[in-house]
Parts: structure tokens; C-alpha cells; sequence
């Protein structure tokens, strides 16, 4: 019998994202390859999302990603808006073989809560998993559900509750994967780039300072906060400093973008942003944070880019140094690395991610998980009734 899956992509973006967003660029990638497996996909997100799927709901009409780093008091609201509605489809029909989720935290916990009536369920950890130590240190899910991670490095750090509901990880995978080793090697530039969030966690502050010091034009290109625009920033005036990420890129990162060697260009999407990606002589990773799941790095090496960064989180595991890219755990060195990185091989870069990182091997994987978490929960309905 076909298998139903709800995809519950969460009320912050949609899918596929207009620009920044690693998780919908997960999920926009896994979809139509688990439909093309012949699985059924409900799809829980936003009104404005326009990924293919079997039916698709939702609670709001947009993504409420700009709400995102509101004070807590007025965004705590949202995400479980959104889960309620995906509870009253769960109540509601009786078609959903498994729930496939990705809303933090509140997903995890709702989804517990429905208790033994709901189905079985998985829930894709994409974040730091030493966040909610009260929640994944004291979970106990039953049977049920289970999590997967996003790297081996990001459950290797995971509380031990966390870790025993878990069936392993698997690495991310995002349309600038797909057919990565088939479209033409792009001309280099001279630049080396910087793709995500400006926050502390990236390190764009570093990554600025020791590109000025070799000389390498450096671009960042992400959001600030919910501003995606260097001009809507400069309009929103000193309010915008309630944020921390506007703080931390207005005292840190800012005095070191000139404009020329170090220029910030607001988040790229679609062409442009695949363009300067696969243009750039090296992707720069200075991280400060053990980084779960990398989805920028993955996408940086199927365009042929070689990685520079810090030995963080799971780069070792999704990048051999030497190879596909220049890892060091002395942040001072990542300048010299983004001079030598023009000696790696594009063609090597995209091999790798080739092999390990399409879209075809993510749903694979996805579909032996569903499968152990439903037969997880068929013993543990035994169990229950012995
Ligand atoms: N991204 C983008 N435009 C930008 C910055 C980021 O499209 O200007 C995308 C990037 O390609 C990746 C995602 O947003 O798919 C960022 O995901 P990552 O896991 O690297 O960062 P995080 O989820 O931690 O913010």
C-alpha cells in the first residue's frame, strides 16, 4: 500500500524559500523525490508555498519569519498556531501513515503529547542540539517517535534521552544539489564568499577581518535579523538594534565592510545567488558554533566550491581537508587557507557531493527511517497490548 506522509515544514517560510532558509530548501529537495518513490506527501506549511505535493495545508497565510526574533512574549504564539492546526488534520483523518517533522521543540512536544493514537512520527533535528536541555534531556517519547539528526558530530553532542529515541543521521541535501556533476564548470572569481545568516554562531566578523588582512575580496551575502536588504536595514533606524543579530552586525561585522574588499549584498536567491556561489574561489565557514547540519557547505561543494573553515560541528565529516577543502582549528589561519584554496580541484568538490549529498540519496535514507519508525511503533503497539 502507498505511504502517506504528512511533511510538517513549519509556519516561518515557505517552501520552497524566496531566498535564505535551510530547512525549507531541505524539504523543497526531498518532496518531489519521495513522491517520484511513489509516497504520498501532505504537506503542512505556509499559504504562499508552491512546492508540488499530494495536498498542502496551512494555519497562516505567509511565513512568519520576520516575527521570528520578536520578543518572546509576542512570537511564542506561532509555531504552536501551527502545530494545532496539524494536530486537528492528524484528529481529523485517518490516511497519515507517519509524520516527517521539523518544527523545533514545539513539534517534538506536540507530537509526544498526542500519545498513542496519533501516528508514528520523525523528527529531523536541523539545530544545535545542546539547546532545550529540559526537553531533550527528560524526553520520553515511547515507541512512537523518533529523531534523526542532520550529522553523526551533531548527535555524537546530543543528550543521552535525545540520543536513545534516535535512528541515526542523514547529511542534507538542497536544489543546488540536484544534478550537480552534470551543469558546466562555472569560471572562478577572485572573491571568496560567506552564505547564511549574519550572526555570531557564522562568524562573519572573523571571516571579514582575515579576508582584509590577505587581501581576498570577501562577499557576504545572507539576512541581518529579518532584513534582507542593506538599504531596508538603514531604514529601519536605531529600532533595528533591538535585535542581536542587527547589534552583533552593526558593532562587528560592519567596520569591516568597505564596500569594496569586504561588501555585504543582503540575501542572493535562485540564479544570482547560484552564480556567486559557484563563482567564488573558496566558501568561508569561520565558525564559532558547532554547526549541525551545514546545508550551505553541502550546496558550496556541488557547485564546485571549495570550503575553507574552522574544524567545527560536522565540517570534518562533510569535507575532506585537502580535497574538497581547507579545515583548521586555529581561526587565525583561515585567511592563508582562502590564498591556497585555489590549488583545490572544483571538479573534485562537486564528485563529492555527486556521491554523498543528492537529493536521491537524502530520500532514500528518509524512506529506510520511515520504515523503522513505523515498524518501531508496531512493537511498541505489541508491547502495549501483551
Ligand atoms: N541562503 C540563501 N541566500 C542567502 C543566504 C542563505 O539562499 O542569502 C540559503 C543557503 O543557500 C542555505 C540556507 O539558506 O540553503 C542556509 O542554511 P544553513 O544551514 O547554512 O544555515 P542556517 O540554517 O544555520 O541558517
Amino acid at each position: 500500500m502507498r505511504l502517506t506522509v504528512l511533511m510538517n515544514a513549519g509556519p516561518w517560510l515557505s517552501v520552497p524559500p524566496p531566498g535564505y532558509g535551510g530547512i525549507e530548501n531541505v524539504v523543497a529537495t526531498l518532496v518531489p523525490e519521495l513522491r517520484r518513490l511513489g509516497v504520498r506527501v501532505v504537506l503542512a506549511s505556509v499559504g504562499t508555498s508552491t512546492l508540488p505535493a499530494d495536498e498542502r495545508f496551512s494555519v497562516f497565510p505567509d511565513g512568519q519569519f520576520a516575527a521570528l526574533q520578536r520578543p518572546y512574549n509576542q512570537v511564542c504564539g506561532v509555531s504552536q498556531a501551527h502545530l494545532d492546526g496539524v494536530v486537528r488534520q492528524l484528529r481529523a483523518r485517518d490516511d497519515i501513515d507517519l509524520v516527517h517533522d521539523h518544527v523545533e521543540a514545539v513539534g517534538l512536544a506536540t507530537l509526544a503529547a498526542m500519545g498513542p493514537h496519533a501516528p508514528p512520527a520523525l523528527h529531523t533535528l536541523h539545530w544545535d542540539l545542546t539547546k532545550h536541555p529540559e526537553l531533550y534531556g527528560n524526553l520520553d517519547a515511547g515507541g512512537r517517535i523518533r529523531v534523526n539528526g542532520v550529522s553523526a558530530s551533531q548527535l555524537a553532542r546530543a543528550p543521552r534521552a535525545l540520543r536513545e529515541h534516535s535512528v541515526g543521521h542523514v547529511h542534507l541535501s538542497t536544489p543546488l544539489a540536484v544534478g550537480a556533476d552534470r551543469a558546466p564548470l562555472r569560471e572562478k572569481g577572485d572573491y571568496a564568499i560567506i552564505l547564511g545568516r549574519i550572526n555570531p554562531g557564522k562568524g562573519q566578523d572573523v571571516g571579514a577581518r582575515l579576508a582584509r588582512r590577505v587581501g581576498v575580496p570577501l562577499v557576504l551575502a545572507g539576512p541581518v535579523g529579518p532584513y534582507h536588504r542593506p538599504q531596508d536595514l538603514a531604514a529601519a533606524g536605531k529600532e533595528a538594534r533591538q535585535n542581536p543579530d542587527v547589534r552583533f552586525f552593526s558593532d562587528e561585522v560592519a567596520p569591516h565592510v568597505d564596500g569594496d574588499l569586504v561588501r555585504w549584498v543582503g540575501t542572493v536567491a535562485g540564479r544570482e545567488r547560484d552564480d556567486l556561489l559557484a563563482g567564488a574561489r573558496a566558501a568561508l565557514f569561520p565558525l564559532r558554533w558547532e554547526e549541525p547540519g551545514g546545508t550551505a557547505v553541502v550546496e558550496s561543494l556541488a557547485l564546485g566550491t571549495p570550503v575553507v573553515a574552522t574544524a567545527r560541528g560536522c565540517l570534518p565529516e562533510l569535507v575532506e581537508h585537502g580535497r574538497t577543502g581547507l579545515l583548521t582549528d586555529e581561526e587565525e589561519e583561515l585567511g592563508e587557507l582562502l590564498l591556497a584554496a585555489s590549488l583545490l580541484d572544483p571538479a573534485e568538490c562537486r564528485r563529492e557531493a555527486a556521491a554523498r549529498f543528492t537529493p536521491a540519496v537524502m530520500a532514500e535514507r528518509y524512506v529506510g527511517l520511515y520504515e523503522s519508525v513505523r515498524q518501531g511503533a508496531r512493537v511498541g503497539r505489541m508491547r502495549a497490548a501483551a
